[in-house]
Parts: C-alpha cells; structure tokens; sequence
C-alpha cells in the first residue's frame, strides 16, 4: 500500500480511502494509492508554504548540487525505474529507458543552470543609473501530470520548479501513481528537506482542482488534454495564478515525392505506433505527395502488420497496451467513425493472442483515403490510430498540416531544401521535424504548441525557468539627486 508524501511524512489521504492501479499489459493489480481530497492537499500546501523561505534561500548553486544527487540516484536506478514506469504505463522497455532518461538529463541541465540564472543588466536612460533583472522564485507551485510520461513529465516539472527556488505539491496522473512515488522517494535520498516536495495522489477532479484553486499556489502547471486544461485555465486564471499548459496534439508527418521513402517509412512507424500512439507528440496524421501514396501505403502496412506487440517487460517487443479498458474502448469507437468515414487499411481491432488477452492491447491501425475535415483527421484519438491523407504537392500539404485546432509537433520528409525550409516558415507548430518523426524531443530545447495545444509557455530547456520565476527589475540611482524618466532632459 502505497502513501501520499507531506510535510516530510508519508501518510495515508485522511479519508483512510484508496485506489488500486492496475498493469495494463496483464490486468494485474499493482498496488492502492491513497484517494486524496481537498483536506489533503491543504496541508500539502500548508507544508510547502512553510518550508519555502528556507528553501529559496539557499544558494542556488546547493540546490543545483541536490538535484545532480537527484540524477546520480535516478542513473543509479534507471532499470528499475523502467521497469516500474513499464508495469504501470505499459510502454516498452526501449521506451520507459528512454523517459527515465530524460529525467536524469533534466536534473543534469538543472545542475549546469544553477550557476548561471542569469538576468540582464541594461543601461539607463538616465545619467548615474543601473538597471538591472533577478529572476525570483514565485513560491507554492502546483504540478499536475498525465500518465505516458511518468518519470520524463513530473521531472520536467518538479526539477526546475524546485532549482527556481519553489516549493511543491505534485499530483500524478493516477494511471501512473507508483513512478511518481519512486521519483519522490529519490529526492528526498538526494537532501531535499522537510516539507519542500509533497505528493498528493487521487482523482484529478478532486485533487487536481483542489490546487488550481488554492490561494496559496502561486503557479499552476499542468500536462493533459484540452478538456482539463481549459478547466484549469478557466480555475486557476480566475485567481490570477500562473498557468503553464501543454495540451493534446494532431501532429502530422509530410512525405514529399522527393523524400526517402524508407526513412521516411522508419519515421511514420516510430511516430504513429510508439508508446502505442500515446504520445501528445505522436504522428496521427499522415500526409503523403499523391505521386508516391500507392507505393508508401503500401510498404507502410507491410511494416505496420509486422510490429511485434506484446508485454513491454519482454525485450523485442515494440508495441505495449494502451492505457486502460476505458481509453481502449474510445480508441475502438474512433475507429467504428473511421469506417464510416474513410478506408480501414489495417488493424481496427482489440489485439489478442495467448499472452495479451488479460492486457488492453489494440492492433496498429491504418486508415486511407482520409480528408483533413474527417473526425479521424481532427480530434486526438491517443491510441496507435493513423490518418493517411493524399495531397499534391507543398502548398496543400501545408494546408493539410495546419487544418486543426492543434499545434504540437510537426515533420516534412523531403530532400528539397527549399522545401523544407517553406514548411519551417509556414507550418503551425511549436515543434518542427525535417526528415525526423513528429516524436523525440530533446530536454535542454523549449518544448510546447502553439494554437489549442497551450497558452503560450515552454517546458524544457532554458525557457521553463520563466514559467517557475517572476522578473524582479531593480533600478539603482548613484546621481545623488531625484532624476524622473521620461521628465528630465
Ligand atoms: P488528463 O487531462 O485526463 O489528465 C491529466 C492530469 O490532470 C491527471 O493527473 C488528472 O488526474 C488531472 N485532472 C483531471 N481533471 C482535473 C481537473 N478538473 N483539475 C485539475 N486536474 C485534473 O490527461 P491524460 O489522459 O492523463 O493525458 C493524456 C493527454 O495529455 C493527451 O491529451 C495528451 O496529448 C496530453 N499530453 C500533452 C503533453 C504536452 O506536453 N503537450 C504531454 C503528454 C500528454
């Protein structure tokens, strides 16, 4: 029976009530969580609140060292933390290899930022006069995650959160309660102190409102579908609270007539069946020069129909389950509108076989003869599902690419560079590939969309310390006498 960690104790949810995850590739139970509520949240943030003088007063060079420790341990433990993000997630052991590292690149970054949060010092208008910038930490910052990334998505919160100077109050997806768990228990290996780090688990409605509304949370960043988002920005903007959010996508991979086809072909693969199509990232779409469809299509659902699905703990496998009975079944009634709407090339069933069948596993799918206004080539379906839509040439291609609400990631196969670089210049997105997938994003890079797929911030890289900071501008006067901007000559 797992905890929720508060004020340096791990503790039950004062209701005394649980939930059981469970692992999507056997339907076994994984173990109970506790079912938080509000209650629970407010000493989570009541503990935070406490702990954060202290914490943003350390110099940041210390706190950068804890979060080095913080990837050391991380490195030290990667297999097992794969392992574990595996059995809750389902995701491939390749991949979950993958998302843990990610997370110790995250701390390693951090360790490298702290000794140069820079702020800017400028000139003056005025005669005997600095100006310059401090970035400050803003105080309790709430993280709410989703479940496909259960090491990468959490760290890339709580990591520059806390080298900012913030303290925190996570909430993890409760499709994957148990990473988040592991990652806690690591930093506080790593000297986190008392009451800094809380973790609150249970039912987003319940305990991921009860953050966006705390008047004590100062920033509120959030990871999940538009739907919630929204609720959040609609919550947490009510109180004029900071709020970070990376929303859904409808990413789409381009193959121009000039493109190499069998790169190309790897690339589509990688993007649309990857973590099972699970990913905000991944290639739904797949817009393809009708001079090479027929050809592409084809070598395409020769590939698709040779994926090897099954257990992600079993090495070779390349395709997991998908999260959960409910998300399979939506998956599935995506896939009855897709009949109706255009050609069901492959797939478009539950996969079974005599290992898989207590799993929730879906066959790598393929639809063609699609157009951009179908409910396949617009709504995000999260599931290994692909679009395939014919065009001729650049200019209606990049229509097609820019013809949805989102704006997440993107990718043009093509060895024009001409071409290439038009489709930089007039793609949607804040994320754009050449001759790459729509998936495999770098942490030390901005990371985020334009459009419905956010409001604005960028996780990753140097720019997410601008979500955890406010600017501080400071003017220092050495005239001796009052100079007025703007007044004096
Ligand atoms: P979700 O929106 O259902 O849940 C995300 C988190 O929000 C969970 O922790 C959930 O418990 C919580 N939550 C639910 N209702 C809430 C509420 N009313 N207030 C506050 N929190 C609440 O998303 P999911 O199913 O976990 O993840 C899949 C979605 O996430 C997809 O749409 C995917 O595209 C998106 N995603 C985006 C990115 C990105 O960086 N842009 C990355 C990964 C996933």
């Amino acid at each position: 029976m797992y905890k929720n960690y508060i004020n340096g104790k791990w503790v039950d949810a004062k209701s005394g009530e649980n939930f059981i995850k469970i692992n999507p590739a056997t339907g076994e139970e994984i173990g109970s969580f506790p079912y938080s509520g509000k209650e629970d949240v407010d000493d989570a943030v009541k503990s935070a609140k406490e702990a954060f003088p202290k914490w943003s007063k350390l110099p940041l060079p210390d706190r950068g060292a804890i979060m080095r420790k913080f990837g050391d341990l991380m490195m030290e433990h990667k297999e097992e933390l794969a392992r574990i993000e595996t059995q809750e997630m389902g995701k491939v052991l390749k991949e979950t290899r993958g998302d843990v590292q990610e997370a110790i690149d995250t701390a390693y970054y951090a360790f490298g930022e702290a000794t140069r949060f820079f702020g800017h010092t400028v000139p003056s208008e005025l005669p005997n006069k600095i100006c310059l910038t401090f970035k400050r930490p803003i105080g309790v910052a709430g993280l709410i995650a989703p479940w496909n990334f259960p090491a990468a998505i959490p760290c890339w919160k709580m990591i520059p959160a806390l080298l900012s100077g913030n303290t925190l109050v996570l909430k993890p997806s409760r499709e994957a309660p148990w990473t988040s768990t592991r990652l806690i228990e690591l930093l506080i290996e790593s000297g986190v102190p008392k009451g800094v780090v809380n973790l609150v688990q249970g039912p987003g409605g319940i305990v991921g409102e009860a953050i966006s509304k705390h008047p004590d949370i100062g920033v509120v960043s959030f990871t999940g579908s538009v739907e919630t988002g929204s609720r959040i920005a609609e919550v947490a903007g009510k109180l004029l609270k900071r709020v970070s959010l990376e929303l859904g996508g409808k990413n789409g991979q381009i193959v121009m007539r000039d493109a190499n086809l069998e790169l190309a072909i790897d690339g589509v693969l990688w993007g649309a069946f990857g973590t099972t199509g699970q990913r905000c990232t991944a290639t739904s779409r797949l817009i393809l020069d009708e001079e090479i469809h027929d050809k592409f299509l084809a070598m395409l659902i020769d590939r698709a129909k040779k994926l090897k699905i099954g257990n992600g703990l079993d090495e070779g496998m390349e395709m997991g389950p998908v999260i959960s009975k409910s998300q399979r079944e939506k998956i599935d009634k995506y896939v009855q509108i897709g009949k109706e709407e255009a050609k069901l090339e492959c797939g478009g069933n539950f996969y079974t076989d005599n290992k898989c069948d207590s799993g929730f596993f879906y066959e790598p799918t393929i639809f063609s003869g699609v157009n951009k206004n179908m409910r396949i080539a617009q709504e995000e379906i999260f599931g290994p599902v692909l679009a395939v839509i014919k065009v001729c040439g650049l200019n209606e291609a990049i229509d097609v690419i820019n013809s949805t609400k989102y704006g997440l990631s993107s990718s043009i196969y093509t060895q024009d560079v001409n071409a290439a670089m038009q489709a930089v210049e007039r793609i949607e997105a804040g994320i754009t590939y050449v001759n790459g997938p729509t998936i495999g994003a770098e942490c030390h890079l901005p990371f985020g969309g334009v459009k419905n797929t956010g409001n604005g911030h960028r996780e990753g890289g140097w720019t997410v310390y601008e979500i955890f900071t406010e600017f501080q501008t400071v003017y220092i006067d050495y005239s001796g006498k009052l100079q007025r901007a703007q007044l004096d000559d």
